[in-house]
């Protein structure tokens, strides 16, 4: 483990769980604990038992079901209710009987927060903070502190927010972290802020960050500048309204950019990975733009670009993507040149450079394709497919298709059910097969590959995992034509996407499955004849 000199705190599993839309079970959130753990996070937060019964659960489930190698367990809540005896107010108790090693507690620091929203008086609140922090640590917990709008509160009452902090240090916090709720803080003047409550409070201190103007990663390295040594945030940045200070993107500035080593372990070369890892579990799609983490982070486009990417890939890019896990791609679009085309050749296994006339072929069936409303951006596969036959200077294809048929029907109690029938030719044998599914593309994939199946037995390990209908406009003269994008698996996990185009969406939806077929039984080890 790291010492304790930095601390990465995680509080996906509370604040970030605030997201609207956002629902996680126990078993959710023990998974996810799992992966945050891996990456190296020092804390994860895990919820607030006593007041979210879930919460209670997952605590209770985490002492036989978490083994984590990197991470210690924080359990949330709230300093005792005015009035109350700390060692009698049953918030209290629960958070002791979470067995978490760490509480932290929210605390109000603003004094109108005090007045209005907690409706006690300045006094009493600096008094429930320090009695909590104490009964918790005579009970052998280690305790931190959310100073709740820390920031706002400082510009009400300067004084009477560092008042709560020395509070809450005197009676043994051993962190404060100071929090930008509301998410409305701008960088400069952040940091001013923390500069001075740090000379003034003499505690030690974090930061919580929001994100509501768009500088909540900014807002948290500006603190660490400052001098906090406990940062807050959350995967991928999931929280309320736009979300938390993004974790990921934080350590992965303090580590990478700055050099320090925040993470245990080398967790953050699966950071990718861990990131995508955790939207499954979310059901959140991943941003596809996320900085380090997402699919394009390292992706590039224009033909001018490409050219010096083949020199040195370091030119056009920050860091090196394999740090984070990341892959640098490139995009094949109508706006590649042939430099483009060649370096897609090469991330895909093909050395083009000594054939500058098959560059040129691809390069222009890929502008004509493009023009017919082909993308493949998204499509590596049918991609290779298509430089695999310039490469071979004619088609190759496992099977040869004579014809297809789908039909779809109402029955009379209402069901509606398609049925296909495929005709081909595989290794010499002519086939005709029928499938029947719940719609006419998965009529077509069941009658495809139960033409193919006894001459191609791997393809029963073959899913389409996902389908994507566009229309496009159509250009001068044509009417709306349909792209489709098919996303494929096999058994041993690797993935791939194919594209189909036509006027007619079954059609589209055919070629893009049929080629979907063709690259998996190449993946599979099959060289057509
Ligand atoms: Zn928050």
């Amino acid at each position: 483990m790291l010492d304790d000199q930095f601390h990465v705190y995680d509080t996906t599993l509370r604040d970030g769980a605030q997201q609207e839309g956002l629902n996680l079970t126990v078993a959710d959130k023990l998974v996810i604990a799992r992966h945050l753990d891996r990456l190296g996070v020092g804390f994860i937060e895990g919820g607030w038992p006593g007041a979210i019964p879930k919460d209670t659960e997952f605590f209770r489930r985490a002492q036989t079901e978490l083994d984590l190698r990197h991470a210690t367990l924080a359990a949330f809540g709230a300093t005792r209710k005015a009035g109350v005896a700390a060692a009698h107010d049953p918030q209290v108790a629960a958070l002791r009987e979470s067995r978490a090693p760490v509480v932290t507690l929210v605390a109000k620091s603003h004094d109108r927060h005090v007045e209005l929203a907690l409706r006690t008086t300045l006094e009493e609140n600096l008094a429930m903070i320090a009695d909590t922090v104490r009964h918790l640590r005579a009970e052998g917990q280690r305790v931190f502190l959310d100073a709740e709008h820390f920031f706002d509160g400082y510009r009400s009452n300067p004084a009477y927010a560092i008042e709560c902090l020395r509070a809450a240090a005197e009676a043994g916090a051993d962190v404060i972290a100071l929090c930008d709720t509301n998410g409305g803080m701008m960088p400069t003047e952040l940091g001013d802020i923390v500069h001075a409550v740090a000379e003034r409070s003499g505690a030690r201190l974090g930061i919580h960050c929001h994100d509501d103007t768009g500088c909540g990663v900014a807002n948290t390295l500006v603190a660490v500048e400052a001098g906090v040594t406990h940062v807050q945030g959350t995967a991928n940045g999931y929280g309320e309204r736009s979300g938390n200070a993004n974790l990921f993107s934080v350590v992965a500035g303090l580590q990478l950019k700055k050099g320090k080593r925040v993470l245990d372990g080398e967790g953050i070369r699966e950071m990718t990975r861990i990131a995508h890892a955790i939207s499954e579990v979310t059901n959140v799609t991943p941003h596809t733009h996320q900085p380090y983490v997402g699919l394009s982070a390292f992706a590039h486009k224009a033909g001018l670009h490409a050219s010096a990417i083949r020199v040195d890939p370091m030119l056009y890019q920050h860091i090196d993507p394999a740090l984070v896990g990341n892959d640098m791609r490139m995009l094949v679009s109508d706006m590649a040149g042939r430099a483009s085309i060649e370096l897609k050749g090469r991330e895909l296994g093909f050395d083009l450079s000594g054939d500058k006339e098959v560059i040129g072929r691809v390069t222009d069936k890929v502008k004509e394709l493009e023009a017919h409303g082909y993308s493949f951006e998204a499509a590596d596969a049918s991609f290779e497919l298509l430089l695999r036959d310039e490469l071979a200077g004619e088609r190759k294809r496992h099977f040869t298709v004579e014809s297809w048929r789908v039909i779809v029907e109402r029955r009379e109690d209402g069901a509606v059910t398609s049925e296909a029938t495929v005709r081909l030719t595989a290794k010499g044998e002519r086939v005709v097969a029928v499938g029947e599914g719940n719609g006419p593309v998965n009529a077509l994939d069941r009658a495809l590959r139960a033409a193919l199946e006894q001459t191609f037995p791997e393809l029963a390990t073959l899913e389409l995992t996902d389908f994507k209908v566009r229309i496009l406009e159509g250009s001068s003269g044509t009417g709306a034509i349909t792209r489709v994008l098919i996303e494929s698996s096999n058994a041993e996990g690797e993935t791939w996407s194919t594209v189909g185009v036509d006027e007619n969406v079954i059609s589209a939806s055919w070629h893009a499955l049929e080629e979907a077929v063709s690259y998996g039984l190449l993946r599979a080890g099959r060289v057509p004849d």
